[in-house]
């Protein structure tokens, strides 16, 4: 099957169309019969976005969103590829119980996705799980949502997963320290000393205060095999802003000084990665008061708009180096062969409306979760067209098959 994709733009090319065949790039030039055609109104092609970070609650929490649900909303965003936490039920710490999540993932899933297992057994911080025998279906590990204290333990999980070949995703939070900055910055520290001692390949999660950046940038002169990553609302959103249970998530959001450390961090590419840390809730867990209500947002869907329009809109961050950040960078520290747009390459195409501006709504959201802050908020660069191999995964209703 042909389809031609006209009216477009491709960073760094001078021509506005693309020919897909039996889903493979094949032209940027469309001559000839095809059996479907596209015109993307001018909106900007990218390569879709690979999230390293994200919460899909299939199997265990299906009342907060389910695998279906959730990857809609992922190829609504712009985000071909998912990475998913492991804090589900069971909790995928052993080949059981990791094959009871991907049996739901390859049933469901519209997007491609790839599992953590847990660190530790139950993600429990207290035994570790099966790494060796896990390391047949994953090569990465995390406990995220909780952070693995006992360092002793976190040790030996470095060891083992170093023995596999794999990568450990940390949420640095020390249980304990004075305050939410320190626990994290801390465990970030405490944490950096076990890489250089094993050697492991180390990805930081949503990194947040000044501080850790310090410590991430003194890591990387000293040549430790570690990368971090931060999220669109750590560099968009602080404490002072906070209305409701729609602003909670842990990292919890900071002052504006850190806000800016962050932003920092991306713009001069000490930190690679934007992950969304995508955590939908049911809307009566996030209506409870801001105390009692759980940590989590979304994020699929505003991955591109946040991040465009707080920062490449205003020429702080090119579109290149988005595109890299969410993208290529990902795809590459986590072991992922896509992300170009080429001649004989499959089609993983996304196409961002930079040119208009509207408000994100809560009816439009593709998941079953609501719990966003950015509802209401108008940005632009929002994702009109998802294309992978020669499957549309999302249209929004301004594009039109010619
Ligand atoms: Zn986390």
């Amino acid at each position: 099957m042909k389809i031609a994709l006209g009216d477009l733009v491709i960073p760094g090319r001078k021509e506005t169309s693309l020919l897909i065949e039996d889903g493979v790039i094949v032209s940027f030039d469309v001559s000839g019969a095809v059996d479907r055609a596209y015109g993307l109104n001018g909106a900007t092609v990218l390569p879709g976005a690979v999230d390293v970070h994200a919460h899909l609650r299939e199997p265990g929490y299906e009342y907060k969103e389910t695998i279906l649900r959730a990857t809609e909303s992922a190829a609504k965003g712009g985000i071909t590829r998912a990475f998913a936490m492991p804090n589900l039920i069971p909790v995928p710490d052993s080949v059981k119980n990791l094959k009871a999540e991907t049996e739901r993932t390859e049933r469901d899933a519209k997007i491609a996705v790839y599992p953590f297992a847990a660190l530790t057994k139950g993600e429990r911080g207290e035994e570790l799980s099966d790494i060796e025998e896990l390391s047949r279906m994953t090569l990465c590990f995390s406990d995220d949502g909780v952070c693995v204290n006992d360092l002793k333990l976190l040790e030996e999980g470095m060891k083992r997963v170093k023995a596999v070949g794999g990568i450990i995703a940390s949420h640095a939070e020390r249980r304990g320290a004075k305050d939410t900055r320190r626990a994290e910055f801390e465990a970030v520290e405490e944490e950096l000393e076990l890489v250089k001692k094993t050697g492991v390949r180390y990805h930081f999660c949503h990194l947040s205060t000044k501080e850790s950046f310090e410590l991430l940038k003194k890591a990387l002169a000293e040549g430790l095999d570690v990368t971090a990553e931060v999220t669109p609302h750590h560099l968009t959103l602080n404490s002072m802003m906070i209305r409701d249970g729609n602003w909670k998530m842990n990292p919890p959001l900071r002052s504006p000084e850190d806000v800016e450390a962050t932003r920092e961090a991306l713009i001069s590419g000490l930190v690679g990665i934007i992950a969304t840390d995508h955590a939908p809730h049911s809307i009566e867990e996030k209506a409870r008061p801001y105390e009692s209500a759980p940590n989590g947002i979304l994020g699929f869907e505003t991955l591109f708009p946040v991040v465009y329009t707080s920062l490449t809109a205003g020429g702080k961050l090119s579109l290149e180096a988005l595109s890299e950040a969410v993208t290529a960078a990902p795809a590459k520290r986590f072991g992922i062969d896509c992300g170009k747009i080429e001649i004989g390459r499959k089609a993983e195409l996304i196409a961002l409306n930079v040119t208009d501006y509207r408000a994100y709504t809560a009816e439009e959201i593709a998941g079953k979760a609501k719990n966003s802050p950015y509802i209401g908020k108008v940005m632009t660069g929002f994702n009109v067209f998802t294309l992978v191999g020669e499957k549309v995964l999302y249209r929004s209703s301004e594009i039109k098959e010619a």
